[in-house]
């Protein structure tokens, strides 16, 4: 059974679906129900009970109360498998507002108590090649990036703009969070920093970088960890400021996890682990958004739909896979399809004027399982 189990967890595409808390009180609430099969029924908030129920089915569903260690404990296994040579991808789905980054990295504002699965993670594999350290030697590596508008971007790059000025980039973003706040527009700090194009190899070299020029760090303690994440915080709000208009729904960041494995009898291996905080999944009215935040728009929905149609390409078992559509599945070639394993997080809102949106992220995913 206890196989099984394992062989279940081990399967090439699993989705899960996260709901969080509600933070509204007039608002009705559209869960009706969630099963330990991994079913989920929610009520359309305009119809009569019985005419308005939806039923979806994923491989496991997380209610409002499930706590951080609870989801990654769900992805343990999964994570658990890039230590014995597997790529695996994770990423969140969802619109605006209803709990990646929260998952992904933690709750807002970066304080450390509520750390999510980035942290977990990484603080599983260390622990993994403390005890493995024998029998296997492991070498730990981390790259993150982000991609707006189909550019990627180191958020790790420490070229000497910004080694030489860590001070003034932490006074940037903080500038950049007071005029966010007062709602005046950043752009009169808009700076123009090294911020690295960078461009992604579909076909990846000796070292297995699908991004060799991003920079890499080493990393052998969550201490490391830590520090690194707030960096690349720093980084993120820095090439937000410098790109005027962005909105908060373009966040879309990957931290990639490359381990290198050595064993006693001189073999070795490398895997990665990508970890994904996608753009907000929600459709914008045409008819609203112009300039910019149009161009933006259409630029996050052809690269989900891109990484949807390969999802759906792989789960069909399709010859060709289109990975080439888009920057974001370019990247994560190596890890959708073949040996790789990959989840998808769907995220909703539990509120009731988010109910579309919650429909069709729910169906986005469920096309998937
Ligand atoms: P997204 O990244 O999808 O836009 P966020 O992760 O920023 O959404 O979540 C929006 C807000 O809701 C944040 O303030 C976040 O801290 C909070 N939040 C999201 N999920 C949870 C949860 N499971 N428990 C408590 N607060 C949450
Ligand atoms: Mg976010």
């Amino acid at each position: 059974k206890l196989y099984n189990m394992v062989q279940d967890l081990k399967g090439n595409i699993r989705v899960y679906c996260r709901i969080r808390p509600s933070f509204s009180c007039e608002s009705k609430n559209v869960i009706d129900f969630i099963g330990e099969d991994g079913s989920l029924v929610i009520l359309d908030p305009l119809k009569p009970q019985k005419d308005g129920r939806k039923v979806f089915h994923f491989n496991q569903v997380f209610g409002s109360t499930a706590t951080q260690v609870e989801v990654f404990k769900g992805t343990q296994p999964l994570i658990r498998s890039v230590m014995d040579g597997y790529n695996v991808c994770i990423f969140a789905y969802g619109q605006t507002g209803s709990g990646k980054t929260h998952t992904m990295s933690g709750p807002s504002g970066g304080s450390t108590g509520d750390m999510g699965i980035n942290y977990l993670a990484l603080n599983d594999l260390f622990q993994i090649s403390k005890r493995r350290k024998d029998i296997i030697d492991y070498d730990i590596h981390v790259q993150m990036v982000e991609i707006y508008n189909e550019q990627v971007r180191d958020l790790l790059v420490q070229d000497s703009s910004t080694t030489k000025y860590p001070f003034i980039l932490v006074i940037l973003s903080h500038l950049n969070f007071i005029s966010l706040e007062r709602k005046t527009g950043p752009q009169s700090f808009c700076v123009s920093l090294t911020i690295y194009k960078l461009e992604i190899r579909s076909c990846t070299g000796d070292n297995g970088l699908s991004i060799p020029d991003a920079t890499m760090h080493s990393v052998n303690s969550t201490a490391d960890v830590l520090n690194l994440m707030k960096y690349g915080e720093v980084n993120r709000v820095v090439s937000s400021t410098a790109i005027n208009n962005r909105s908060s729904r373009s966040h879309r960041s990957c931290l990639t996890v490359h381990v290198h494995g050595k064993d006693t009898s001189g073999g070795t291996f490398r895997s990665c682990l990508h970890l994904v905080d996608l753009a907000g999944s929600e459709r914008v009215d045409k008819s609203e958004v112009t300039g910019d935040r149009l161009k933006e728009a259409q630029y996050i929905n052809k690269s989900l739909s891109c990484l949807g149609d390969v999802i759906t390409a792989l789960a069909q078992k399709n010859s060709h896979i289109p990975y080439r559509n888009s920057k974001l599945t370019l990247l994560l070639q190596g890890s959708l399809g073949g040996q790789a394993k990959t989840l998808m997080l769907a995220h909703v809102s539990p509120e009731d004027d988010s109910f579309s949106e919650t429909v069709s992220t729910l169906k986005f995913a469920q096309r998937v399982s």
